[in-house]
């Protein structure tokens, strides 16, 4: 869905329904709030806030790299993107429940001058600090952040520069195999600006407020379950959210965009083992579905939640009606 469509279609549906006729849609969790960058969900007992960092621009090059060409056209058709031109948000997520404010990612940071590294210039202008201003949340009430993998645009909001955190007081949550990953010379041929922005967000954490959890289904909170996500990256996590009535499953980078469901083949260039990315596709797209849970996707239309279906053992993803 374009994003004007989808500015449109909310546009209506806020014209035609009072609040309440949102749950409806929503089924068990209840819409609170939503604007373009910012959307709250009550989810048992956490409210939920999903925040736009920005929107970036993809190549169907990059997220398709194994698709024919005739298959290529008629499913960017389908969707109505051009192979040029693939929106994608970042986004991070918040849970608050009565004793904490856990941010799930971290957006790509803010930076006031332009970041110029090995000869190339970089404007990062991620909102998520203005949004969670606006929200009236200071850093300093941040009480966990969990790290889903060490991309940029989920780690670069963590630095506040001059070796200070942006979440001064948060305790750090990630997964062993992806620490052990970036800080191994298994990583060195990875970019040199994925590197630099591990060296200046994630590695100054070792002497901080670090949880390094290992396994796979490990609790890190109250209902919140780190699922091992990897293959886009090798300790990726996705994380099950059980809390009373609501289920959320918050998928990450495992699926780049919807076609990646239906086309569970189909590679990108962004995902470090094909093989092991399919299985993690082809694990949460099955626990989605059984599950019927409310699924968000990080780089899906914002704000990237949906359902699971599965249609002739082909899966397919359904936008959330909101
Ligand atoms: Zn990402």
């Amino acid at each position: 869905m374009l994003r004007r469509d989808f500015m449109k279609r909310t546009a209506t549906l806020t014209a035609l329904l009072p609040l309440s006729g949102w749950n409806k849609f929503m089924t068990a969790d209840k819409l609170l709030f939503m604007d373009a960058d910012v959307i709250k969900i009550k989810l048992g007992e956490y409210n939920c806030t999903i925040f736009r960092d920005l929107t970036f621009k993809y190549l169907a090059k990059d997220f398709f790299i194994n698709a024919t060409e005739a298959e290529l056209t008629q499913s960017l058709l389908k969707y109505r993107i051009s192979p040029d031109n693939i929106p994608s948000p970042f986004i991070a997520l918040l849970l608050e429940n009565k004793t904490r404010k856990i941010l799930v990612d971290t957006g790509i940071g803010f930076l006031d001058e332009p970041l110029v590294f090995r000869g190339t210039t970089y404007a990062f202008k991620g909102q998520l600090e203005h949004l969670l201003d606006q929200q009236h949340i200071t850093g300093e009430e941040i009480t966990d952040v969990v790290v889903t993998h060490f991309h940029p645009d989920h780690i670069g909001g963590i630095s506040a520069g001059d070796g200070k955190l942006r979440f001064p007081k948060a305790r750090f949550h990630m997964h062993e195999e992806e620490w052990s990953y970036w800080h191994s010379s298994r990583a060195d041929h990875e970019p040199a600006l994925f590197r630099y922005f591990i060296e200046k967000n994630i590695t100054p954490l070792k002497n901080g407020n670090l949880n390094l959890f290992r396994g796979d289904n490990t609790e890190i909170f109250s209902g919140v379950t780190a699922l091992m996500a990897a293959g886009h990256t090798p300790g990726q996590i996705a994380l099950n959210i059980k809390s009373e009535h609501g289920h959320l499953l918050y998928i990450s980078d495992a699926f780049l965009h919807p076609l990646h469901l239906e086309k569970l083949d189909w590679r990108t260039n962004y995902d470090l083992d094909h093989t092991l990315a399919k299985q993690t596709r082809i694990k949460l797209a099955e626990l989605a579905y059984k599950e019927n849970m409310l699924v968000n996707a990080f780089h899906f239309d914002f704000p990237g939640l949906g359902r699971i279906d599965k249609v002739k053992n082909v899966f397919t993803w359904k936008y959330s009606e909101i």
